[in-house]
């Protein structure tokens, strides 16, 4: 076992991490700091914002119930204004990805913390990456302000998450991972974490299905998130995440049914061209019957009851070809590489995303 040269980059959060660990809400905003939090949840969960900002008292300044997916740079306005009129100094963030996004384009223009109290598997918590959408565009970008400070990961809160979002939200988890595990810049600590998240998650999945407030499953999802999380915020991602963004960017599919579409034609994309990946999410997914890490991944969804196919999600067979030339027109590294010479093999890949074929 020969152990390759890397650069490993610790990220300076804390996470506290139990069933009832929102108990220690207030212990957390004293160490940082912080007097005054405005409260951030989607429409949805404002419920779960109040019972916050119960809890926080007079420490509570306000709550923005309002986050939306994709953080429009007008409710990101909303938000920061309604931040310095209410004098805040931190923002809480109860939610999954779109309320986090609320609160890191709150951060960038700010620098206010963030305590993020994650609902779903997306792992936006765990990562320097924020997203907004002008006219119509979403910008990318990393910036270190807007890695939340601290992250309370309590799988009692998660209890609530409709048994088919968790699947597909714990399939855009082991995303994540399953790309990290073939990143150009990858590490050996996310290496073991990657595969960690992936068997956390494939565990919990069947077990949420049966029951979804099982709180043992929740438990290892939401611990297997913050693994897959972890590596998404470490190391650059590839085809499988390129695909994704040009999906639900530019034909607006919702964006955790799109990962777990596309996932197993990704990877079987790759891999050849990733054998020690393939074998480590192949250890991770349990090893069935001999399937490859993209069938594995593929069957993983399904026996779930998640989607596999872009026609079950709303994508248009009549788009495929426009979604081709977006994805090879600004490729990122991949283990086999993808750009316009690699047209005709991305366009075959969407094809079958389409259909849902399961992959050798
Ligand atoms: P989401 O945040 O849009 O949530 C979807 C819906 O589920 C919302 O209505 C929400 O209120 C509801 N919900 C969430 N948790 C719940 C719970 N426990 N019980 C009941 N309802 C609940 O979905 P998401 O998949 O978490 O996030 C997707 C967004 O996050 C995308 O825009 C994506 O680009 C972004 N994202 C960003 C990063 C990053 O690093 N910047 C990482 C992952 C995802």
């Amino acid at each position: 076992h020969k152990v390759r040269d890397f650069i490993y980059n610790g990220q300076p959060s804390r996470v506290v991490f139990g069933a009832g660990s929102l108990a220690h809400l207030e212990r957390e905003i004293d160490l940082l700091g912080a007097r005054r939090a405005l409260i951030l949840s989607t429409p949805e969960q404002s419920q779960q914002a109040q019972m916050v900002a119960d809890r926080l008292a007079s420490r509570a300044a306000g709550i923005f119930p309002r986050a939306v997916m994709h953080v429009p740079i007008e409710t990101a306005r909303e938000a920061r204004e309604l931040a310095q009129k209410l004098g805040a100094d931190c923002a809480v963030a109860i939610g999954g990805g779109s309320t986090t996004g609320l609160g890191k384009a709150i951060a960038m223009e700010s620098g206010l913390p963030i305590l993020a109290i994650p609902t779903t598997y997306a792992g936006s918590e765990m990562t320097p990456i924020y997203g907004i959408t002008e006219a119509g565009l979403k910008k990318t970008g990393r910036d270190s302000r807007v890695l939340p400070r601290t992250v309370i990961y309590d799988p009692e809160l998660t209890l609530t998450l409709p048994v088919g979002m968790s699947v597909t939200s714990g399939m855009n988890a082991i995303a994540h991972a399953a790309e990290g595990l073939y990143a150009q810049d990858s590490n050996p600590v996310m290496d073991l974490m990657a595969e960690e998240g992936i068997r956390a998650i494939a565990q919990a999945l069947p077990a949420i299905r049966r029951q979804s407030d099982d709180l043992e499953g929740r438990t290892n999802a939401l611990y297997g998130a913050w693994l897959c999380g972890s590596v998404l915020g470490n190391v650059g991602m590839a085809l499988h995440h390129k695909l994704c963004h040009t999906l639900g960017g530019s034909f607006n599919l919702p964006h955790a049914e799109v990962h777990t579409v596309i996932l197993p034609q990704a990877i079987a994309f790759n891999a050849d061209a990733a054998p020690q990946a393939m074998a480590r999410i192949g250890r991770a997914l349990g090893g069935q019957g001999g399937a490859s890490a993209a069938a594995g991944l593929f069957d993983l969804a399904c026996d779930n009851g998640a989607p596999v196919s872009l026609r079950d999600i709303g994508m248009k067979e009549s788009e495929l070809d426009r979604a081709a030339d977006i994805a090879v027109s600004n490729p990122y590294w991949n283990p086999r590489p993808f750009g316009v010479a690699q047209r005709g093999e991305i366009r075959q890949l969407l094809q079958n995303a389409f259909e849902g074929i399961r992959p050798a």
